[in-house]
């Protein structure tokens, strides 16, 4: 088949799947595969995990959509678990994690608007990911992402990720008219970023003592992928605002965009919308992930083979020449080497049977299923182990081709 009618914004492997169950994936040879990826960070219960079949099929058969010009039930226990679950209060639901961000965003706006800031910032992170609309795009870093899409929305400003005095400064010259720090609690694209220990409990200080909001984009880390269901319960903290997504739909799409009571009221009818957001199925999925999370164990599964994949990494893989370093939290976790080598290790691992995912051309970024038993993590190792040896056989790691950041 050929890709000529697709515009050119991936460059997909040669390698398709026909089908997937649990942590399995099969391409269309009927030859199996490992999947540490979970198509980034989605298929968190695992490929067609059959109590997500029936909710799909059941509703499909059932009912759709209706639009929010109706009241929708699934949406709103969806809506009562996640606040349960989170401690926020209320939820806006959309399509997709930018989608949330962008509610975020205009959250944020708006906050800044009703205090009188005659132009809000937002306090955004070096090396952030955020989504791909403009939006989005202006509160992320990098210029792969950004080239050519200028003028881009402004009124963001950027600091280190993880340096409390390089925010304390920016507070200091811009003072009030700062609204909002958004940030990943976990930098994912990047690399998996781990923030100093503290971090989030020291902005969460910083932001109430100056009335700022404390925005979390949990879209990857959030739905037990750190093994809590969102990573700020690591710290203890509550943020005011939170997006979620990949994890929440299993592969169906769905983003979510939860926040504190005074910063949600300040929606009202007709400031804020989607046509999709928030359909029955979707919901309806939702609400089945959280209760297979729940029902199977799988906070505590994720934060326990998150545990052995990291020590048995660093075990076989510490005193390896090209890895510069192993880290991650529960089963988010990132092996960072010495060369950018993203295209000869994808082709090296799916000939091994695995599933990996490369960021920023020189980390592999592990996010298997959150359902992986002792076996697996150990074929995961194993398969890291022979990729990097069969790259540096295949021409010398120094040889590797440069890859796209
Ligand atoms: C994937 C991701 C997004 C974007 O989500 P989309 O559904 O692709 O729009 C935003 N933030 C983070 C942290 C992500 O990992």
């Amino acid at each position: 088949m050929t890709a000529a009618c697709l515009m050119n914004t991936y460059q997909p492997l040669p390698l398709s799947f026909a089908k997937g169950l649990g942590t399995r994936l099969w391409d269309q040879a009927g030859r199996e595969y490992l999947d540490a990826v979970a198509g980034v960070a989605v298929t968190n219960v695992g490929h067609s995990h059959p109590r997500v079949v029936a909710a799909i099929s059941e509703q499909a058969g059932l009912l759709l959509h209706t639009s929010n010009l109706y009241s929708i039930d699934w949406q709103q226990r969806l809506a009562q678990k996640l606040t349960q679950l989170s401690g926020l209060d209320q939820v806006f639901f959309n399509n997709s994690g930018a989608e949330a961000n962008e509610t975020a965003l205009k959250l944020a706006r708006l906050y800044g608007w009703h205090k009188g800031i005659e132009q809000p910032l937002v306090v955004v992170m070096e090396n952030a990911f955020h989504g791909r609309t403009l939006g989005t795009l202006s509160a992320s870093d990098g210029p792969a992402v950004r080239l050519g899409y200028q003028p881009l929305p402004g009124n963001f400003i950027k600091v280190p990720f993880g340096d409390l005095a390089a925010l304390d400064k920016v507070a200091e010259t811009y003072g009030q008219r700062i609204s909002a720090v958004l940030l990943e609690p976990i930098q994912g694209e990047s690399g998996v970023q781990l923030a100093p220990p503290g971090y989030l409990k020291a902005l969460r200080e910083r932001c109430n003592r100056r009335a700022w909001l404390l925005m979390l984009d949990e879209i990857q880390t959030g739905i037990g992928r750190t093994g809590q269901w969102f990573a700020f319960q690591h710290e203890g903290i509550v943020p005011d605002v939170m997006t979620l997504a990949k994890g929440l739909g299993n592969g169906i799409p769905i983003g979510a965009c939860l926040a504190r009571n005074n910063v949600a009221q300040l929606f009202t009818p007709g400031s804020h919308g989607s046509t999709f957001g928030g359909n029955p199925l979707a919901c309806r999925v939702g609400c089945t992930v959280l209760e297979i999370i729940e029902e199977q164990g799988l906070l505590t599964n994720a934060k326990r083979q998150g545990e052995r994949l990291l020590v048995r990494l660093r075990a076989e893989l510490s005193d390896h020449p090209e890895v510069v370093q192993i880290r991650g939290q529960g089963l988010m976790i990132g092996i960072e080497l010495a060369h950018p080598c993203r295209d000869l290790m994808l082709i090296a691992a799916r000939d091994h049977g695995l599933l990996i995912n490369v960021t920023r051309g020189k980390t592999i970024r592990l996010l298997p299923p959150l359902t992986i038993d002792d076996r697996e993590v150990e074929m995961i190792v194993r398969g890291v182990c022979q990729t990097l040896k069969s790259v540096q056989q295949a021409q010398g790691v120094s040889d590797c081709t440069p890859a796209q950041a």
